[in-house]
């Protein structure tokens, strides 16, 4: 994705980090939201990668050293991941932000909702021996951070012109996704995610309940969305109302 897909509106941009995951590439999304007064980064990618967000944050036209909020979408390593780190190389205090049912995952006082799931899974079976040591160090000691505050479903952030807060669980039981309403942006965190290039529904293999999940999908679909930021897929500008319909039926 080039820059000009990544810039949603002034004060608002999907950063783009490209990570070699075992031998495979992925890529991934975390939002930057930004004004006078604050800089918001939107998940923190997964651990080790603190510098390459950094210096996505600074090509993004924003000093680094102005971030003082995270919002966590959910517990997941791949969110939470260089959460510490931001936090321990930061100038200034950084407020960090997540769903109350979420908090106690993030913060290591229970283990991770996914944990067990994964070393059962047949993906992780196949794994070498060194993968799969490394992995497993990574769930029995997760990346953990304090949450200082907790925002619940509707609550209207009062940043950067206004930033909704809608409770979607499902993926993990405190999901979150939010509504930056000047530029009608929805980020989706893993509520939604892409399909070869197409905005599609959650993902059924990594998601806790998709009963619930799919009700989520049902509750995005009431906001007026024109862009969207999938944290496993990209920026969506085309058609993405239609799209979210289409994926509640
Ligand atoms: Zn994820």
């Amino acid at each position: 994705m080039g820059w000009i897909e990544l810039r949603i509106a002034d004060g608002v941009e999907a950063l783009e980090l490209t990570v070699n995951l075992m031998g495979r590439e992925t890529t991934i999304y975390p939002t930057l939201f930004w004004d006078e007064e604050s800089v918001i980064l939107v998940d923190a990618g997964f651990p080790g990668l603190e510098q390459q967000i950094r210096e996505a944050i600074e090509m993004a036209g924003v000093s680094f050293d102005r971030l003082n909020k995270v919002i966590i979408t959910h517990q997941d390593v791949d969110h939470v991941g260089s959460l510490p780190e931001i936090l321990a190389k930061s100038q200034r205090k950084v407020e960090v932000l997540a769903h109350e049912v979420e908090k106690p995952y993030i913060q290591g006082d229970k283990p991770l909702i996914k944990a067990d799931a994964a070393k059962r899974s047949k993906l992780f079976e196949t794994l070498p021996e060194e993968q799969r040591k490394r992995l497993q160090a990574v769930f029995s000691n997760p990346p953990k951070a304090k949450i200082d505050r907790t925002i619940e479903d509707g609550e209207e952030l009062p940043y950067c012109g206004g930033i909704i807060v809608i409770y979607t669980p499902g993926h993990t039981p405190g999901h979150i996704c939010l509504y930056h309403k000047p530029s009608k942006t929805l980020v989706t965190g893993d509520a939604l995610t892409a399909n070869e290039g197409r905005l599609s529904g959650p993902n059924p293999s990594a998601t806790y309940d998709m009963d619930e999940a799919n009700k989520s999908v049902k509750k995005l679909a009431q906001y007026d969305i024109e862009n969207v930021i999938c944290y496993h897929g990209g920026v969506f500008k085309e058609d993405v109302q239609k799209r979210i319909l289409q994926l509640t039926i």
